[in-house]
């Protein structure tokens, strides 16, 4: 499943790509997507130019000139992949945006929980898939002050916090476990027990471990045509994730693993004490 990283190195791509662009023609194969969407609906963007593309969690956004944004999530397995007009269609091909210089963007997507839906730019932040968002943990409003307050009145292990989208976006497992490991601080630990010193060194280790993995993603896809290829977690190099029993890069203590909102975590005892 496409995480934070890889969402944010494909929109670059795309955003090099196909910033100006214009879209002359839509098809739609007949296979109903996460959430279906019309022809009718669909046919809104033709002839319109994008003019940027965002993205927003783990959702693409495309900015159309007549203020309609195109929104695209990858759900488990959609990819976008730029083809000439006349190259054969590949199965599970869903949506084809025919652009003015004959190429295709396409979405593939073998598993259909990914989706695409048109919506009036005015209304994207009152959209079902928008509206309840947490902070973005790139921003510089995602920082120490911001975690200290929305973490006061929760007793949640912070661990769980941070895994939580209406919190902040885009955290997923391998990240809380690393961050947390990277900052020191227990995964069990009560969000509301943390200080604001504690809120300051997790904020910046937020930040670390997904420009880390974005880093390593710049070069795992180098050129649009990448964009075809295997998703999943970039190659990172893992500290604590899956390391049970092996020793920390710290300390030398072996790491350990416990189970929070049922995912696997992982942490050094002697590193992040409780
Ligand atoms: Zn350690």
């Amino acid at each position: 499943m496409p995480e934070l990283p890889e969402v944010e190195t494909i929109k670059r791509a795309l955003k090099k790509t196909l910033q100006g662009a214009t879209i002359t023609n839509v098809a739609l194969s007949n296979k109903r997507l996460r959430f279906p969407i019309s022809k009718n609906a669909l046919s809104t963007i033709i002839g319109q130019r994008i003019t940027g593309i965002r993205r927003r969690a783990k959702y693409l956004l495309f900015d159309l000139e007549n203020n309609l944004i195109l929104l695209a999530h990858l759900g488990m397995t959609g990819k976008f992949y730029l083809a000439h007009a006349s190259e054969q269609i590949r199965q599970h091909d869903h949506i084809r945006l025919t652009l003015a210089n004959g190429h295709e963007l396409r979405f593939n997507d073998v598993r259909r929980f990914g989706f695409v839906d048109i919506l009036q730019r005015d209304h994207a932040n009152k959209h079902d898939r928008l509206k309840n968002l947490g902070v973005e943990p790139l921003e510089k409003t995602f920082n120490g002050q911001c975690l200290f307050s929305k973490t006061r009145k929760t007793k949640k292990p912070i661990k769980n916090l941070l895994m939580d989208a209406k919190v902040v976006v885009g955290v997923g497992n391998i990240y809380a476990s690393e961050a947390l490991f990277m900052a020191g601080v227990h995964p069990k630990k009560i969000a509301s027990n943390l200080t604001k010193e504690q809120c300051n060194r997790i904020a910046i280790a937020v930040k670390q471990v997904l420009n880390d993995s974005i880093k390593q993603g710049g070069t795992t896809l180098k050129d649009f045509a990448s964009l075809n290829g295997e998703q999943g977690y970039f190659a990172m190099r893992l500290q604590v994730y899956g390391r049970r029993g092996e020793n920390c890069t710290v300390c030398s203590k072996p790491i350990d693993r416990l189970v929070l909102a049922g995912r696997s975590t992982f942490f050094c005892k002697n590193c992040q004490k409780l």
